[in-house]
Order: C-alpha cells, then sequence, then structure tokens
C-alpha cells in the first residue's frame, strides 16, 4: 500500500458528471483526484453520446445521398460498410479522449486508473489494474460512478441477437429486420438509425406512446414520420422473450399478438446505476430501492462531505445534467452560492430523424399543475431554410400561461420535432429559463432564412398578431 494522496476533492467515475468535476473544480484551482475504471470521457464519449451520433452522421448521410436526385445530382445506388463506420467512428471517439487526457494533465487533475471504492472513514481506496492499491484522503467525495444497460428477463445479451446500446455501437452489419424493445431516447435514435442503413424496423414499447415526457403533439408527429419512413411503432406491448430461429434470426414473442421474426433485438429499456464496488460497509451513503445514490437538491448524499451527481443519482440521465450538477458541486465546495437545477426546465435533445428537441413543460403538464395555457403551433411546412435543405417535416410548439386579460404571457415549454431541432433548441431553452413573456421574446428580430424563423413565428403567433399565420 502506497502512501495516502492527501487532495481537496476526490471523484469516482470519469464520465461528463466526474470528467466536469475535475475540469471545473481544477479550473478554479482545486487539487483533484479522479479514479476512473476505465477510460476517461464515461458513457458518453464511449458507449452513448458521441459515438451514437457518429454514427446518426454516418445514417444521416446514406439517406442523403439515396435522395440527392431532389437535388438535381445523379448518384449510384449508396451501401454501407459497417466495419469502416465503427472505424471513423472510432476516430472521433478517440480525438476526443486524447484531448480530454490533456486537458487533465494540464490542469493537473491526477487520473487515477482502476476502481474506487469510498471507505467507512472517508477515504478513497483504489485498486489499480496493475494489482496494486492505494488510499486518497480529500475533504470532499463526488461520487460519479454513472450507470448501465437495463436489460429484461428473456433477452439475455449476446452482441449478435440481442445487444444494448454498448454492442451495437460496434455493430459490423446491418440487420434486414430488427425490433426495438423501448420506444425513449435510445430506442428511437437507434430505430432511425438502422432504418435509414435500410433495416426494417418495428419498435416495441410498453407505455402508450414514444419519447414519453415529450409534448404528445410532438410524440404523434415522430410517430407519423416514423412510418412513413416504413418504421413500424408498436405500443402498449408486452414482449415476453424470444426464440432464435434454426437458420438465423430470432422471433420476438409479443403477448396477445403474432411473434415478430427478426435478425436483430435491440433492448433499449433505459439505464441503471452504476454502484458496484463504489461503496464499502459502513459509510452511511443511501440508496434508494432502485440503487441510486439518495441526494438532496444540492447532490448531497447523507453524509456530510460526500456528493453524488450524474446517472448515479435520480435525475435526467443526460450528459448536461451529469456536468450542470458537476458545476453545482464545485461551487458549494468552493464556497460559492448556487441556485439547485430546475429539472422541470433543462434542455431535451433526442437524434432521431427528425429530430426532437424540448424544454420546459408540455400541454397536459401545464395544465395538470393549474396553469390557465394557451399554446400554439407552426409546421416547418412553410419555411423557407427548411424547404432549401429538403426537410419541412415537423413543428414547433409553444406553451405560455395565459394573463388575466386573456393575452399570452410567460412561456412555460418550447417542444420541437423537425430539422435540426437539436440546434434550434437554445432560443427555447433561454426563453423558458429566463422565464420570459410571448411579447419578450416576439421583440427579437430571427435572422433569414433560418430555421429558427419558425420559432420567431410561433411566438408572434401567440401575441395574435402572427406574420406567416
Ligand atoms: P428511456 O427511459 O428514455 O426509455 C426507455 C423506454 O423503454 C421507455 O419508453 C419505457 O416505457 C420502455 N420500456 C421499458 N421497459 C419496457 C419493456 N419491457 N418493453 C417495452 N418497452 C419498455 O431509456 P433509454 O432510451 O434506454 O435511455 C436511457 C437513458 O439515457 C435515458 O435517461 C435517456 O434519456 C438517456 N439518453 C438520452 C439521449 C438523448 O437525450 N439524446 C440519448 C440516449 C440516452
Amino acid at each position: 500500500m502506497s502512501e495516502a494522496e492527501q487532495v481537496d476533492v476526490v471523484i469516482i467515475g470519469g464520465g461528463p458528471g466526474g470528467e466536469g468535476a475535475a475540469l471545473y473544480g481544477s479550473a478554479a484551482g482545486l487539487k483533484i483526484a479522479v479514479v476512473e475504471k476505465d477510460k476517461m470521457g464515461g458513457t458518453c464519449l464511449h458507449r452513448g453520446c458521441i459515438p451514437a451520433k457518429r454514427l446518426l452522421e454516418t445514417s444521416a448521410t446514406y439517406r442523403h445521398i439515396s435522395e440527392a436526385k431532389k437535388f438535381g445530382i445523379t448518384v449510384g445506388e449508396p451501401s454501407v460498410d459497417m466495419v469502416k463506420a465503427v472505424e471513423a467512428k472510432q476516430q472521433v471517439v478517440d480525438t476526443l479522449h486524447q484531448g480530454l487526457r490533456g486537458l487533465l494533465k494540464r490542469r493537473k487533475a491526477d487520473v487515477h486508473e482502476g476502481v474506487g471504492t469510498l471507505q467507512a472513514d472517508g477515504t478513497v481506496s483504489v485498486r489499480y489494474h496493475d494489482g496494486s492499491e492505494g488510499t486518497i484522503v480529500a475533504d470532499n467525495v463526488i461520487l460519479a460512478a454513472g450507470s448501465v444497460p437495463r436489460t429484461i428477463p428473456g433477452f439475455e445479451v449476446d452482441g449478435r441477437l440481442v445487444m444494448t446500446s454498448d454492442e451495437l455501437l460496434d455493430i459490423d452489419f446491418v440487420p434486414d429486420r430488427a425490433a426495438v424493445i423501448g420506444g425513449g431516447a435510445i430506442g428511437c435514435e437507434f430505430a432511425s438509425m438502422l432504418a435509414d442503413l435500410g433495416s426494417e424496423v418495428t419498435i416495441l414499447e410498453a407505455l402508450d406512446r414514444i419519447v414519453p415526457g415529450c409534448d404528445t403533439d410532438v410524440t404523434k408527429a415522430l410517430t407519423k414520420a416514423f412510418k412513413k419512413r416504413g418504421v413500424k411503432v408498436q405500443t402498449g406491448v408486452r414482449v415476453n422473450g424470444h426464440t432464435p430461429r434454426d437458420g438465423g434470426g430470432t422471433s420476438v414473442h409479443i403477448e396477445g399478438s403474432d411473434d415478430l421474426d427478426v435478425d436483430l433485438v435491440v433492448v433499449s429499456v433505459g439505464r441503471s446505476p452504476y454502484s458496484e464496488a463504489l461503496l464499502a460497509d459502513g459509510t452511511g451513503v443511501e440508496l434508494d430501492e432502485r440503487g441510486y445514490v439518495k441526494v438532496d437538491e444540492w447532490c448531497a448524499t447523507s453524509v456530510p462531505g460526500v456528493f453524488a451527481i450524474g446517472d448515479l443519482i435520480p435525475t435526467s440521465q443526460l450528459a448536461h445534467i451529469g456536468y450542470a450538477e458537476a458545476m453545482l458541486v464545485i461551487k458549494q465546495i468552493l464556497g460559492e452560492a448556487v441556485t439547485p437545477i430546475d429539472h422541470d426546465r433543462v434542455p431535451w435533445c433526442i437524434y432521431c430523424h427528425p429530430e426532437v428537441a424540448f424544454a420546459g413543460l408540455t400541454e397536459e403538464e401545464a395544465r395538470a399543475r393549474g396553469y390557465d395555457v394557451v399554446a400554439d403551433k407552426h409546421k416547418f411546412t412553410g419555411n423557407g431554410r427548411a424547404l432549401i435543405v429538403g426537410e419541412t417535416e415537423g413543428l414547433v410548439k409553444v406553451i405560455a400561461e395565459r394573463n388575466a386579460d386573456g393575452t399570452a404571457g410567460q412561456i412555460l415549454g418550447v417542444h420541437m420535432m423537425g430539422p435540426w431541432v437539436t440546434e434550434q433548441l437554445g432560443q427555447g431553452y433561454l426563453a423558458v429559463n429566463w422565464e420570459a413573456t410571448v411579447d419578450d421574446v416576439a421583440a427579437f428580430i430571427q435572422p433569414h432564412p433560418t430555421m429558427s424563423e419558425l420559432f420567431g413565428e410561433t411566438v408572434l403567433g401567440l401575441t395574435g398578431r402572427g406574420m406567416h399565420s
């Protein structure tokens, strides 16, 4: 056992939460140690956001080439080499990984490559990959061990017939037919990717709608857009395992319905917090019944000086929430004033085709919370830029509170589906979080021609004097 290292903050887990805390803390002069059992960057960089969005770009490129005719360009039938696509994806990941490591080094944040465990005395022990052990003593501990894909009975992940996002990101073939179990963010992104690459895709969702969480008008529009592209969406289904078939493929058993014969099953039914080896006996850190670390609105656990952030706690499992929680905790450690994160107003971006993006309340939620609601929506069909790029499917919906005089007041939610909406949400996010009114936002100029004119037009419509509506 080497001598104990003394730092200001020790972080267990180097995904967006831990990496964010290390970078933000070291930038402020704190001495930081991060213990990471795999690679810095975590799920987001190695098994999530970055590789998934890169593969979605491969499928988008394939789609654009297939549709080149509508721009007057004649090309042959495209074909995709998944081995090369995965290699190209890996280059993006490796570049970012190298950059992150370099940045941490320049900031003098120590990265310990091994498994970190919080001990009952508040120190963190490290079991290094070479078999040696060490101890880190710190004034504050941040638990940021992340999450792993959840699985369901009857669908054992074998990396061949049944995959989670972990395996799918290294897939070396395009299945002829695929079943995607779970129509959340991951399910919709992978269904979209596989469909663009030529798979016949069926989404099997237990609830009565896909992408639960966004406004029902957006869900309806996305379901319609998926169906138009040949993606079948079955909701309210219960899957009961699968039986591999002689000669290849497998039959997915669906309660009360015919089996679905496919070549690949993608299980995307959520992610579970990962707390294996994280806590020794007697630390006092409490977990809830699902395994999440219990925290208050300041990300403080039941033990003073021990915080938890990211997918390990029961807030939205989004990389940018991990970063936000990291900053919240580091600021507290620095003794700075902080405001808790308003989880009702965080930005959501789903990178399927068409894209989905939203922040703030849905119309349903706003009504359920007792607001007198006024909402308006506009379609991309009349937007110049959308017509220019040839992608007019989708809408922008703005939900506002009705003033006592009947006019539209504060913007409560902005929900979008369509081309590049993940890049357009920014204005809606700011409007919701700055508690802007419809009149405040309607006064701003939208550059022309841009897709964002549709947000401007929708807000203008809510003033009662839309220009194009
Ligand atoms: P999710 O919770 O977003 O969606 C899972 C879906 O699976 C839900 O709609 C749920 O009803 C359904 N489901 C659960 N059990 C089922 C069953 N037995 N049969 C059929 N359907 C079932 O989870 P996810 O899509 O796996 O993503 C995991 C986490 O990662 C989420 O928190 C997600 O927000 C996050 N993520 C976000 C993005 C993004 O924002 N672009 C991308 C990927 C992942």
